[in-house]
């Protein structure tokens, strides 16, 4: 059996930043991260636009306040305001700490980082580098942990959480190489798995990105919260639906009809382009209802809406975001120069996820904790988002609860014993869960299970929602995970077998999309990213809360938390 003092189950910028605190703070301590994929291609490294600071380089009136302002009025009231406050405080001294760390952030001409303007947020805060942010920061982080010898597991699939009387006590992987399975037991496990764009049919997100953490969590019987939140990026590059950075419009690019029409004055006058991503999407989905998107060959009733950036002219276009003059080049065939790119919504991130406190710690319910058992980045839900994140505000979490949550572990390791774990017990049933999927006959490929389940979700709860739609959803949902038990693997070796980690990963995917949609059907008001036609406007008398729901196969358990309100009572929200 492998050991290690902590195991960090996720290699982006939340799993990489923990790891390199523990390692700094205690460096007695054995600390591995272990990845399904190269640490360097975690989600993290496709992160454009930037990360969101009151360093006050750009806009000196600019204050820790004002973000956290913006960041509560964005989650529509449903953020905790204490992780919110701690979020924005330590925003700029995290910031300055990369760039001692060597990330390479653009700058203004007298040297000072420079920063540009985001949805959502009163003041040009976002530092960036270029539109290449994830890279510069992951590729530092990644290099840092060499440095101060964290052990990295490149390529292991972790597929179970160990859990017994409410403490973690390890993780069971399997080693995609060569189908090697081991145990590894440690004093605290930290989970830092990202989010889940794949529940859906066109999303920004990786393919790596299949909520396992957040599937794992909930099948070792513990909750998920506010699963209902699911954002979408207003540009998704049409129809491919990878990510044309927010930080485009944040530079001055316009969203434009088939009228030629800059029609965001019509949903969010005094923000226009800026608004936060839940109006502005929602505003491009009733722009193509209303048969005011666009075809292919330019006339009206299509799919699409145009981002138009023809007016800032090559060489900041250039400078500015060339990555996603680049993407819309080689993918779509634009010159964005001289044409505008279609854009639809895609799915993005997601807010909810395992419930923790301010110091990375998981709950087991509405108020106890989970020894030994940590969580930050996408697959947490502290919830600095609340019911709708920000854009630049999700690197800045996994960088200052990663922090935290890293410091956090630190401490409690120290005092701790390696638990005792049953080995062969967990080798057996990991053998025999492979060995059961590899054996299975039926008359399904994985991938036809995985896009009718995609398409499901999308038809089912996606930017409109009703009682009655998701109810039909949700009966055809337990349809389809009947399906998984038809599914056959062509592959029956052991040397990279990727058949066997995406039927693993169906399955994670088919639990996470059944939270979202009963969370959703609980909901029965409108805030930030989930939008119920029956229910159009958001109740905070009834539903100023968060929603925690646990999973069994029988059904979902649904219970609430409230929300923590210190520092701004709720208003309406207007932009
Ligand atoms: C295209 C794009 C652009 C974005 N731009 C911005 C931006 O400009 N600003 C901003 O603030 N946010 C941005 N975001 C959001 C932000 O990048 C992510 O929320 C954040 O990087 C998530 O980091 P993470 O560390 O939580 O997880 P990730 O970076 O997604 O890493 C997850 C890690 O977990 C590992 N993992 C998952 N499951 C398993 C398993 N079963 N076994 C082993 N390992 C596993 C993966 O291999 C990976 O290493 C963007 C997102 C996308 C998709």
């Amino acid at each position: 059996m492998l050991e290690h003092d902590v195991i960090i189950v996720g290699g982006g910028l939340a799993g990489c930043r923990a790891a390199l605190e523990i390692a700094k703070i205690g460096s007695n301590l054995n600390v591995a991260v272990v990845a399904k994929t190269h640490p360097i291609r975690s989600h993290s490294v496709a992160a454009q636009g930037g990360m969101a600071a009151s360093l006050k380089n750009v806009d000196s009136a600019d204050s820790w306040e004002a973000h956290a302002f913006d960041t509560v009025k964005g989650s529509d009231y449903l953020a905790d305001q204490d992780a919110v406050e701690i979020l924005t405080r330590e925003a700029p001294d995290v910031v300055i700490e990369l760039e001692h760390m060597g990330v390479l952030f653009s700058r203004l001409p007298d040297g000072r980082i420079a920063q540009r303007a985001f949805g959502g947020h009163s003041h040009n805060r976002t530092c960036y580098a270029a539109d290449k942010t994830g890279h510069a920061i992951l590729h530092e982080l990644v290099n840092n942990l060499r440095r101060y010898g964290v052990y990295i597991y490149e390529e292991w699939y972790v597929m179970r959480l160990i859990l017994e009387e409410g403490q973690a006590k390890g993780v069971v992987m399997y080693n995609i190489l060569d189908g090697q399975i081991e145990v590894v037991r440690a004093k605290a496990v930290m989970f830092a798995t990202g989010g889940y764009g794949r529940v859906y049919n066109t999303t920004s997100n990786d393919y790596a990105s299949t909520g396992d953490g957040l599937a794992m969590t909930a099948l070792a019987g513990l909750p998920l919260q506010d699963m209902e939140f699911v954002q979408f990026h207003p540009t998704g590059l049409y129809p491919v639906g990878v990510l044309i950075s927010e930080a485009v419009r944040g530079e001055g690019a316009y969203l434009i009809n088939s009228e030629g029409e800059r029609f965001m004055a019509r949903y969010a006058p005094s923000r226009m382009e800026l608004a936060p991503r839940d109006i502005t999407s929602r505003a491009i989905a009733y722009e193509i209802r209303a048969h005011r998107g666009i075809h292919q060959d330019g006339t009206a009733g299509g799919q699409f809406v145009y981002l138009d950036l023809r007016h800032m002219g090559r060489e900041k276009i250039m400078s500015r975001v060339p990555f996603c003059w680049e993407e819309a080049h080689r993918l779509v065939g634009v010159d964005a120069v001289t044409e505008p790119m279609p854009v639809r919504p895609t799915i993005h991130y997601c807010m909810g996820g395992i419930p923790v406190n301010t110091h990375g710690q998981v709950r087991s319910s509405g108020e106890g904790l989970v020894d030994g058992f940590f969580a930050a980045g996408e697959t947490a839900c502290v919830s600095v988002h609340g019911a709708n994140r920000l854009g630049s505000n999700s690197l800045l979490e996994c960088v200052v609860y990663g922090r935290r949550t890293g410091a956090a572990i630190a401490q409690f390791v120290q005092k701790r014993k390696l638990p005792i774990v049953d080995e062969q017990r967990y080798v057996t049933e990991a053998k025999q869960q492979i060995q059961a999927l590899l054996e299975q006959r039926g008359q399904y490929r994985i991938n036809q299970v995985r896009q009718a389940f995609q398409d499901h979700m999308t038809q089912y709860c996606g930017v409109f929602r009703t009682e009655e739609l998701m109810q039909e959803g949700s009966q055809k949902l337990q349809e389809l995970q009947k399906q998984y038990s038809q599914v056959y693997l062509d592959d029956k070796s052991n040397c990279w077998n990727t058949e066997i980690v995406e039927a693993l990963e169906l399955w994670n995917l088919m639990v996470v999309g059944r939270l979202i949609l009963e969370s959703a059907i609980n909901r029965q008001e409108s805030r930030g990213a989930h939008f119920r036609e029956d229910y159009p406007h958001r109740d905070d008398t009834n539903f100023l809360k968060h929603i925690i729901a646990y999973y069994s196969p029988a059904g979902i358990d649904i219970q609430y938390r409230p929300v923590t309100i210190t520092m701004f009572e709720p208003q309406e929200r207007k932009y």
